[in-house]
């Protein structure tokens, strides 16, 4: 891992376009190396790896650790817990646990709901048209800060079919006025940024590849 890229990054996009170090299948050491020249949110999808790194990391405060993983059910305490920010709430039904569980757990995480904007087996996500039918619903939910909309885009798109889906994104985050959208991966993020990312998550970018 080479520090260098991560401010090569961090000087190539606009300064309202935050970075989450995406740290899955890292260290703690790598990632309090990232932390010591600047960067304070980091991104984990798996639980389990994520939590034996916050121990390690706990007296490091100013770190924020943000959940991007599938969410099982039965782990939703557990993030709610153990993260300021979940971007990958997938279904109204997570939805629906994460207020109840926030509000036992007097917690108020930033939430960020994923969208699927075409077909993706592989990949979890609200259909547009159900977030709008629901919409008014999800807003009156407890404890929980709505801040904006996450999406993947599946792998081997061009460029520009990259870009017309953030922007589909970027329109819905809009409709809805909510201020994030968080898109862009290290294949993607140009567009991303492009279309009107506020967060890009960025992993072998950074860190290099993962093994
Ligand atoms: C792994 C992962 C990333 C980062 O992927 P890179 O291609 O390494 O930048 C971003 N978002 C999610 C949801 C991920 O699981």
């Amino acid at each position: 891992m080479n520090p260098s890229n991560y401010l090569e990054i961090k000087n190539k996009i606009p300064i309202n376009v935050n970075i989450l170090a995406v740290s899955k299948g890292f260290k703690s050491q790598e990632i309090k190396t990232i932390h010591n020249i600047g960067q304070n949110d980091f991104g984990e999808s798996k639980f389990q790896e994520a939590f034996e790194k916050q121990s390690i990391l706990k007296d490091y405060k100013q770190i924020k650790w943000h959940f991007i993983g599938r969410i099982q059910s039965n782990k939703i305490r557990k993030i709610v817990q153990n993260f300021q920010y979940i971007h990958s709430v997938d279904s109204f039904e997570k939805l629906l646990k994460v207020s109840s569980i926030s509000c036992e757990e007097k917690k108020n995480p930033l939430v960020m709901i994923q969208v699927k904007f075409c077909d993706d087996p592989t990949k979890g996500g609200f259909n547009p048209e159900l977030l709008l039918l629901k919409w008014k619903e999800i807003k009156e939910l407890k404890n929980i800060k709505l801040s904006g909309l996450m999406t993947i885009n599946p792998k081997g798109l061009n460029s520009k079919e990259n870009l017309e889906l953030f922007k589909k994104c970027r329109s819905l985050a809009d409709l809805l006025q909510l201020p994030d959208c968080s898109m862009g991966m290290s294949g993607d993020w140009e567009e991303a940024v492009e279309a009107g990312s506020t967060w890009l998550r960025l992993g072998s970018l950074i860190f290099g590849d993962r093994y």
